[in-house]
Order: structure tokens, then sequence, then C-alpha cells
């Protein structure tokens, strides 16, 4: 670890722990559509592969390569811009039919801390992991770190495009993962994929527990939606590594294909909003200073 990286994870500690016992005001109720929409409740399998950027590689031969071809990626692409479309349209729909019901969906609400100002963030996004196949990923996400069963609260207004907590797995040193099935996928386990009408922005939230959203939902910033879990490749870890994987992408041009979906670095959003949570004003009631 760098002096660098020492630093910003010692920003994100502190932030932690000054922000421990601040409780914003929290919603636990979100919207379920009054009308289903097929166009936007595509398979886990298909909506996972359209969040796809070209972050995975292959090491072969002393060389890296991608694992998708400029074709690919290009369809990938167009096939994600159709699905955001149907996405903003069924928002804006939903929200209408909103209006009509005992709870409408409050838009107002902007960014949120997914865990409410709870656990450690760690600055470890880019960094390499191996994977089965000679393959290499890079870590495309901030992990915070906190015990199984605290709640996780969606950092933003957004609609539910991939929801699962049936996901199945065993480990054990010598097989690695195994006997995995359900959830977002192998590796990312019970979790939920949001996407946010207003930025265009993906959240992905992962190795979760439980999980209290389903696809199609429209839930506003701050809305209970999980809990911290140990699904997926989480499942291998010690006690004291218990962590929500949390990921950002948007367009961008990554691998030089206009259009591919570019991850952010989430860290420096979540410790900034802890800063600012820090450094609100103190209000004190005079009278009581002279008590
Ligand atoms: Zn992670």
């Amino acid at each position: 670890m760098t002096f660098r990286n020492n630093l910003k994870y010692a920003l994100g500690l502190a932030a932690a722990v000054f922000a421990s016992d601040m409780k914003p005001e929290i919603k636990e109720y979100h919207f379920s559509p009054l009308v289903q929409r097929e166009e936007i409740t595509l398979p886990i399998s298909k909506v996972m592969e359209l969040y796809f950027d070209c972050d995975q590689v292959f090491y072969n031969a002393g060389r890296f390569r991608y694992t998708r071809t400029i074709e690919e990626l290009n369809e990938i692409v167009t096939k994600r811009k159709n699905l955001e479309e149907e996405l903003i349209r069924y928002y804006n729909e939903q929200i209408n039919l909103s209006r009509f019901t005992f709870h409408p969906i409050d838009t107002t609400y902007g960014w949120h801390d997914p865990l409410n100002g709870k656990g450690q963030i760690k600055d470890n996004f880019n960094d390499p992991r191996k994977r089965p196949g000679r393959r290499i990923e890079k870590h495309k996400a901030s992990d915070i770190f906190l015990s199984v069963g605290n709640n996780i609260y969606s950092p933003g207004n957004v609609i539910v495009i991939a929801a699962s907590g049936n996901w199945r797995g065993k480990w054990n040193g010598k097989k690695g993962l195994y006997d995995t099935k359900g959830g977002l996928g192998d590796l990312t386990g019970n979790g939920a994929l949001l996407f946010s009408p207003s930025t265009r922005e993906y959240y992905l939230l992962a190795h979760l527990k439980d999980v209290y959203v389903n696809t199609g939902d429209i839930i506003p910033g701050g809305t209970l939606i999980g809990t911290v879990g140990k699904t997926g490749n989480a499942l291998s870890l010690r006690r004291k590594d218990d962590h929500l994987h949390f990921a950002m992408k948007k367009e961008g041009e990554a691998c030089g294909v206009p259009g591919v979906l570019q991850p952010t670095n989430p860290f420096r959003i979540l410790a900034e909003e802890r800063m600012k949570n820090l450094y609100r004003p103190i209000y004190v009631d005079e009278e009581s200073l002279y008590e």
C-alpha cells in the first residue's frame, strides 16, 4: 500500500467513525409496478450481459486479450441503449401512475449513502483479481466493510433492473467456488442492479444476504433494499472481511469503443458524502447551555 492509498483509507475510516451515529430519514416503501412491462423484465443473465464493460481480459501467451470482439461490444451497446430508452419511458409512466396511489413516488430524493454512514470504505478500485481460466479482472468497485445483516439503502432514485436473493453455492480451499446457482451471477451472488433514469448511471450492489426489491420496482434514494451478506465469491471470506461490493457505471468509451459502459471509482462520492455529513452544523438549544 502506498502512502496515498493509506491516506485515502484513513479518510474513509475517519468519515465512517464520525458518521456512524447519524441517522437520516429512511423510507421503507418502494413502488411495485402497476403495469408489468415485458420489455424491461429481461432474464437476469441478459441484463448482466448488457451491463458488461471491457475490464475482463484473458491472459494468454504473455498477452492480455479482451473477452469480447469490437462487433460484440457494439451489439451490446445498441441493445443496452434500446433498453435504457424503454426504462426511461417506463419510469415516467410509473411515476404518473403512482400519483393515483396512497404513496406517490417522491422523485426529489437524490444520492444517498448505501450504508447510511456505517462501515469502512476501502479504495480498492482497479485492484487486479484472478479468476478461473487464466482470466484477470480488475475490481471495478469499492468495498465497504461491515458485518452481515446490516441494512443497505438505495443510492438514488432508481429502477430495479435485476434483483435476486436465491443464490446457492459452496466453497472450499481446493476447489474454490462450486455448485453455484441463482443470484445475479456465480461471483456476484445475491444483489440488485439499479438504473437511474436522471443520471443514466448503473449501480450494482453485490454479495447481499436478503434482497427486498424486485425487477421493475421504482425506489427513491434511501429506500431499504436488502442486507449485507456473504454470497458469490464473498463466501470464502472470514468474518472480519464481510463487506458490500458497490459498483457504478456510466456510458463512456471503455476499451476505445464508444458507448461501452465505463466503471467509475465510487470511493470519492462515498467518502465525500460522509465528510459532508461530518461538517454539518450542530444546532444547540441555547437554553440548555445555562442549565
Ligand atoms: Zn468488491
